[in-house]
Parts: structure tokens; C-alpha cells; sequence
């Protein structure tokens, strides 16, 4: 499978002075489930790997509470580099950084592509996505030609602040592993595709 690895970009250069790193995605190159964040904060700037802090562990309980793993399932950013003092990416930086994104959906091909939150919804929709109240919901979207499913949901540190976005989030993490075919089952998770 085509490398979806970056080990070198200079395209935006307030992310260059701010970045240690470039976070590349995590996970399978062949997972089912792709979950797609907004950039790097400190922690995955530091550890060169996305959702590592305190976000990282929502999405771990999230996704063991649907019977997951977070080594079975693909986990990247629209940026790969951190901007400076956590602000949202510019519509130039997530411009920038499409390529990379496109060519790695490409390369994994997932069942569902899953948005944490509204910078990556807004991103790979190209509309403007209410999240909270749109979390949960399905939608075909072409991504570089190909149909992708994208289901949205809001980012896992919506929990932190806000703890009746919870179950909206676990719900959402559930619905995707379930449309992704990928599900628990007695001892285990289990893959159903392909039976
Ligand atoms: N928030 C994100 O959107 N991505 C990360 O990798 C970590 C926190």
C-alpha cells in the first residue's frame, strides 16, 4: 500500500516554528474505522502521535466501551503539525495539509470515516456542520472523486467540558464501529466482514 506517511513539509510556516514534529496517522493502513481530528495539541506535538493527552483517553474509553481497541483503528488529523497556542488550523493550513489527508483516506479506504469534532466535519463536508446537534449522523461525501461514509461527531474534549456531550459521543463511537461492521462480541471483538 502506498506510504500515507509525511516526513517533510514546509508549506506552512507559522506550523513549522510551532511544531516539534509531524504527527502522522496511527493505526492500521487497512482499518475499517478512520477517525479524523483537527492537529496536534502539545502532548501528540511531543509524543508524535494523535489523541495522546487527555482527549486521546476519551477516545480510548470510547472506543473500548464499543468493544475497540485503539490498535484497531486508524487515528490522524486534517493538520499534521501543532499550530501555536492550540488555535484552529487556517483554511490555508487545512489546504495545505489536504493532500496528505486525501492520500491517506485513499490508502486505508474505511468503511467510515469518523470527524472528531467541527473543524474536520466542516473540513471533509465543505459545509457548515453544528455538530452537537449533527453528531451521530451519516453522510456520503466524495472525498477526491471517490464516495466516502463520513459520520460526525463532536471532538472528545467536548466530554471534558461538557459532560452531557458523553453519551453523544460514545453513542457516535458505537454507531460507527457498527456500520464499520466492526463489533464486540463474547470474549472479544470480533471482525464480521467477511462472513
Ligand atoms: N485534538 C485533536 O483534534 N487531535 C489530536 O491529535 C489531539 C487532540
Amino acid at each position: 500500500m502506498e506510504d500515507c506517511r509525511v516526513t517533510e513539509c514546509t508549506r506552512c510556516p507559522a506550523l513549522v516554528d510551532s511544531r516539534s514534529r509531524i504527527v502522522n496517522g496511527t493505526g492500521p493502513t487497512d482499518a475499517d474505522l478512520l477517525f479524523v481530528g483537527e492537529g496536534p495539541g502539545a502532548n501528540e506535538d511531543e509524543q508524535g502521535e494523535p489523541f495522546v493527552g487527555r482527549s486521546g483517553s476519551v477516545l480510548d474509553d470510547a472506543l473500548r466501551t464499543a468493544g475497540l481497541d485503539r490498535i484497531d483503528v486508524r487515528i490522524t488529523n486534517c493538520v499534521r503539525c501543532r499550530p501555536p497556542e492550540n488555535r484552529d488550523p487556517t483554511t490555508e493550513e487545512l489546504e495545505n495539509c489536504r493532500g496528505y489527508l486525501e492520500r491517506e483516506i485513499a490508502a486505508v479506504d474505511p468503511e467510515v470515516v469518523v470527524t472528531l469534532g467541527k473543524v474536520p466535519s466542516e473540513h471533509l463536508l465543505e459545509r457548515s456542520v453544528a455538530v452537537t446537534k449533527e453528531a451521530g449522523s451519516l453522510e456520503e461525501v466524495r472525498i477526491d472523486g471517490t464516495p466516502r461514509r463520513v459520520l460526525l461527531c463532536v471532538h472528545p474534549a467536548a466530554t471534558l467540558y461538557d459532560r452531557s456531550q458523553e453519551e453523544t459521543f460514545e453513542e457516535a463511537v458505537e454507531r460507527a464501529a457498527e456500520l464499520a461492521g466492526v463489533t464486540e462480541s463474547e470474549g472479544g471483538q470480533s471482525r464480521l466482514d467477511g462472513f
